[in-house]
């Protein structure tokens, strides 16, 4: 996959989290210093579930399936949600 196949999944895979109603960064303002730190780790965690996704037989097969770039199988769904 090239970097720029790559960041755009991220884009999508984010899309979609954003699209869950339990994730909702907007509801979620970082006021704090610490809240900002969550805020990172958070964007970091997704980007690093959807690096290893894009190596998982399980999310090729769900995108193939789904034809959406951005899928993820349930496994990588849930780490990217923190789950
Ligand atoms: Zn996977």
């Amino acid at each position: 996959m090239s970097r720029r196949q790559q960041k755009k999944v991220i884009a999508q895979g984010v899309r979609a989290l954003r699209a869950t109603p339990s994730w909702d960064p907007a509801r979620h303002r970082p006021e704090s210093t610490t809240e900002r730190l969550r805020d990172e780790i958070e964007r970091s965690r997704i980007g690093d579930a959807l690096e290893s996704a894009s190596a998982c037989e399980a999310c090729g097969k769900r995108r193939e399936e789904t034809g959406d770039p951005g899928a993820l199988c349930p496994d990588h769904l849930r780490t990217a949600l923190g789950l």
